[in-house]
């Protein structure tokens, strides 16, 4: 969209259920109490607020009708009746969700950091453990209240695990008095024989040091079968059991694609993936519907010849792809004809804590400090707002200075059974 609002020849209409557009890639940060929500936030109505040709709604997608060109629209926050809106073109880019393999009940019991609302219950989650573990007199229970599980070791997880890692062996280390913080146990669980399966395996290699340095122990080649209130079983590759009494448990594994992915193969007529993606063509629209461009997480990009192209679920696609969806409606509004989408691979980087972290940036393969200061400033360079760049390098400078972490508050209504 903001390569489309200065363009008097457009009127954009930006939905979404949110109020706000979230920098997903620091969530974790929020989940583990470095920063604070509004700091990797910013509200869209600010955004354009400049821009009178993009109107912003707040409500939720639920339906489409592709033939009459319209988009239904629900959950209005005046609790009205649903809208029915035109267009002459449609983008949608409605992301991912995690997906809990069929165990819906488990994302109650392990909750994701895919939202602002999850990443704080998460936050509320890590910092009660420690808190019940003060009390605790039983050695048994309090040795599960710590113990983390981070199920899934991409780069999300490891970045959950290392920095929870970091608060028990670093942060809180002399915040308490009954417990040795330092004695946590972090278990990051991966099916795959090695964490960051997305990078070179010496980048895997060097991340599984840099983590165990922060006391996190990867768990490779074990599935998790079971969670409840106390405990997760894992199993082996022969089926063999292991059950872990622990009161945290952190999912980061597999993602779908949007609802609205299935809402739309429903009216086009095409097929999903096996992860719920809709398969859109080289410019990205999809099937006998030139005017619906799809977008981002929730899409699977196919060549001219109908093969799909492998791309990750990463920011850079997305966003590469939003600024080749503006450039298609502006050669199409000039007569022009658009070349195929092409993804510009500008590298892959994962940090693992405190001056830690791993970068594959066109088969240059990084780690330690120069990763780390290369994910600091791409990190700040995409954050959206000036003010929220800013506030981050000051929080981080600080954080690095101090060792500290400003945003470890307890919020919300406790959920825990008693
Ligand atoms: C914790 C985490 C860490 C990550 N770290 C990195 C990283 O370090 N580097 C990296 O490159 N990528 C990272 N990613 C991936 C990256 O964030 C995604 O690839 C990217 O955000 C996808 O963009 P998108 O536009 O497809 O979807 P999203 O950014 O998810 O945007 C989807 C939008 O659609 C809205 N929406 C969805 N459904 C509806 C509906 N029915 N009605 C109205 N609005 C709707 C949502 O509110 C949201 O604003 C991370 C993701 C997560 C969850």
């Amino acid at each position: 969209m903001r390569k489309l609002r200065h363009s008097k020849r457009v009127e954009i209409t930006l939905i979404d259920r949110r109020n706000f557009h979230l920098f997903q890639p620091l969530l974790y940060q929020v989940a583990t109490g470095a920063l604070s929500a509004g700091e990797i936030a910013a509200p869209l109505r600010a955004i354009f607020r400049r821009n009178r040709n993009v109107r912003v709604l707040l409500g939720e997608v639920t339906g489409f009708d592709l033939t009459k060109r319209r988009v239904v629209l629900d959950r209005l926050p005046n609790g009205g009746e649903p809208r029915v809106l035109e267009y002459d073109t449609l983008i949608v880019a409605g992301g991912s969700s995690y997906s809990y393999f069929g165990h819906e009940e488990w994302r109650r019991l392990a909750p994701d950091v895919k939202s602002l609302e999850s990443a704080l219950d998460v936050r509320r989650r890590i910092l009660t453990a420690f808190e019940a573990a003060e009390v605790e007199l039983d050695p048994a229970r309090r040795a599960a209240w710590l113990t983390f599980v981070v199920v899934g070791a991409g780069p999300t997880g490891v970045e959950l695990a290392g920095q929870i890692g970091e608060m028990a062996r670093d942060t809180l280390r002399r915040d308490f008095r009954a417990i040795d913080t330092r004695s946590a146990r972090i278990l990051l669980v991966e099916v795959a024989d090695r964490v960051l399966t997305g990078f070179p395996p010496r980048s895997s290699a060097r991340a599984k040091v840099a983590l165990e340095q922060l006391g996190v122990d990867a768990v490779l080649e074990r599935r998790v079968v079971e969670i409840d209130t106390e405990s997760v079983t894992l199993a082996g590759p022969g089926g063999e059991a292991q059950i872990v009494p622990a009161r945290t448990v952190i999912w980061a594994a597999g993602v779908v694609g949007s609802t609205l992915a299935a809402a739309l193969a429903g009216q086009s007529g095409a097929a999903l993936d096996r992860v719920g993606r809709l398969p859109v063509g080289p410019d990205l629209t999809v099937a006998g519907h030139p005017e619906v461009i799809a977008l981002g997480d929730m899409v699977a990009v196919h060549d001219e010849g109908g093969r799909p192209v492998p791309l990750p679920g990463l920011a850079p696609v997305a966003m590469q792809q939003g600024r080749y969806a503006a450039r298609l409606i502006r050669d199409r509004l000039d007569g022009k004809r658009t070349p195929s989408f092409r993804y510009r691979d500008k590298g892959n980087l994962a940090t693992i804590g405190r001056a830690r972290a791993v970068a594959d940036v066109k088969g240059l393969q990084l780690s330690g400090f120069i990763a780390w200061l290369t994910w600091l400033f791409v990190h700040l360079f995409y954050l959206i707002g000036l003010q929220n760049r800013v506030l981050v390098f000051i929080r981080w400078t600080f954080s690095f200075a101090t060792h500290g972490r400003g945003a470890r508050l307890i919020t919300g209504a406790p959920k825990r059974p008693r």
